[in-house]
């Protein structure tokens, strides 16, 4: 059991909706605030998106998907059918008013601000998961080995200038390799591999499902309660306790947290909050027999493809695919991603790969929603970390327990506020 080192919280009961890695970091950190908290999830914990991302710890990961030079580049990715970027027939009208939001986000000042906002959230990131790691036992599931990034020619390497500006700008060591360096650093790369930067500060995790569930079972040792209902309406009347209503009760508390990922865009909507949240579903494939092993986490920048080593084999994860949320995966692009992989390391196996679909909670800005829900007074909201939800976790579940506390938070929250769109 452990023990509260602050008791902000006083007792005061808090229902998080969602048991994601975000939902199950605000949970611990509230009940380790003090707080009487009640984590709610449909399914088991840890496996709708936080199951089967890249594990990346991408503490350095400062600039947003949306850049200036992007939207030049937009409509050849939509119709490549091999781009990282892909949009299902029919759901083009439905993402567009979310796509100019998108390009407008990449406007130069604007890019500048989003750049700030995310660097106050990931040079905390680390600080805020070493404690409830350790209180969990549970430090094994972050390693810091470091982070090859490898480009197939000049002009990619050239293209990724900004990237790695950004990086250094923000305190990040980069070692830059030639391709033999790079093979040398990681045998398993190929011979397509011109140019290489090494980040040794990097770190990521071999285990993103085991991660959450190690922080919930954490969490329901100390006292936390996890329920596995369905919620169904967030009630936020002034002047009472919210209400949260699943398809088996009605559960009442001092506040709400609402932290279910892509799923928050419409239980938002019913509180009167509209985010444009959008999905970027991502695929990954698992091969358990990849013939190679790693020494580091790979990415390959021309093809946005990850490769990373994890206990159960080799992950390679990649595509944002605008599809909406009910329409089924299409795994062809899991086994693209497979290819992308073998592109750079060759001797990849993909036999009895286990393909997976995710939905990356995305803004159009690549900055979270965290903070109160405008016009309720007792909800509190944390998603939409897209592609940085693993590694901003922590962070925000320290953030939000700030808040529940009435604490002036350790960050500025206005970049993140829900009315900010
Ligand atoms: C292919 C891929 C690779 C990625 N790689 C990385 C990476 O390397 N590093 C990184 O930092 N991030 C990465 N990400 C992003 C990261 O995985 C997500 O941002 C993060 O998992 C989002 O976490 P979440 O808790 O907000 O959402 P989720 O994990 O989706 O959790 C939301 C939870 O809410 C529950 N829920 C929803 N509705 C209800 C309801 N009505 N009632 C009760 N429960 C409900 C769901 O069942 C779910 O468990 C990647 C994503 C993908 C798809």
């Amino acid at each position: 059991m452990s023990k509260s080192p602050d008791p902000a919280g006083g007792g005061r009961s808090v229902i998080v909706v969602g048991a994601g890695i975000v939902g199950t970091c605000c949970a611990v950190y509230l009940k380790r605030a003090g707080f009487a908290v009640t984590l709610i999830e449909r399914d088991a914990p840890g496996e709708a998106c936080s199951f089967g991302n890249a594990g990346s710890i991408g503490l350095t990961s400062f600039a947003p998907q949306s850049l200036p030079s992007l939207w030049r580049k937009i409509p050849a990715m939509m119709i490549d059918r091999k781009s990282a970027l892909q949009v299902r027939p029919g759901q083009f009208p439905r993402s567009f008013p979310w796509f100019m939001r998108f390009l407008m986000a990449g406007r130069p000042r604007r890019v500048a601000k989003i750049i700030a906002a995310r660097k106050a959230l990931l040079n905390n990131a680390m600080g805020a998961f070493d404690p409830i790691l350790a209180e969990a036992g549970a430090q094994g599931l972050i390693e810091t080995h470091g982070k090859i990034f490898v480009y197939e020619s000049e002009r990619s390497y050239e293209g990724g200038a900004f990237d790695r500006q950004v990086r250094r700008d923000g305190g990040a060591r980069i070692e830059e390799l030639s391709g033999d360096e790079a093979r040398e650093h990681e045998p398993a790369l190929g011979p397509r591999v011109h140019r290489a930067v090494f980040l040794p500060d990097l770190g990521h995790c071999p285990n993103p499902l085991r991660l959450t569930q190690e922080l919930v079972e954490h969490f329901v040792q100390g006292g936390g309660t996890l329920l596995k209902e369905t919620v169904l309406t967030i009630e936020d009347a002034t002047g009472a306790a919210p209400r949260v209503i699943t398809e088996t009760g009605r559960h009442e508390a001092d506040l709400v947290v609402l932290a279910a990922g892509i799923w928050s865009r419409a239980l938002a909507a019913q509180l009167g909050v509209k985010v444009p949240l959008e999905s970027q579903r991502g695929y990954h494939m698992m091969l358990p027999e990849s013939g190679v092993s790693l020494r580091y986490p790979v990415i390959s920048v021309d093809r946005n493809a990850l490769i990373t080593p994890m206990e159960l084999g080799i992950r390679v994860s990649g595509i944002a695919e605008h599809a909406g949320i009910t329409a089924p995966p299409n795994y062809a692009l899991a086994d693209l991603v497979v290819e992308h992989a073998r592109a750079v390391m060759p001797g990849l196996v993909a036999d009895g790969g286990e393909p997976w679909s995710g939905h990356r909670p995305s803004t159009p800005d690549s900055l979270p929603v965290i903070g109160p829900a405008p016009g309720n007074g007792s909800v509190l909201l944390a998603y939409g970390h897209g592609h940085t939800g693993l590694t901003m976790g922590a962070i925000t579940g320290r953030l939000i327990s700030e808040l529940a506390a009435g604490q002036t938070p350790g960050l500025d929250l206005t970049p993140y506020r829900a009315d900010r769109f």
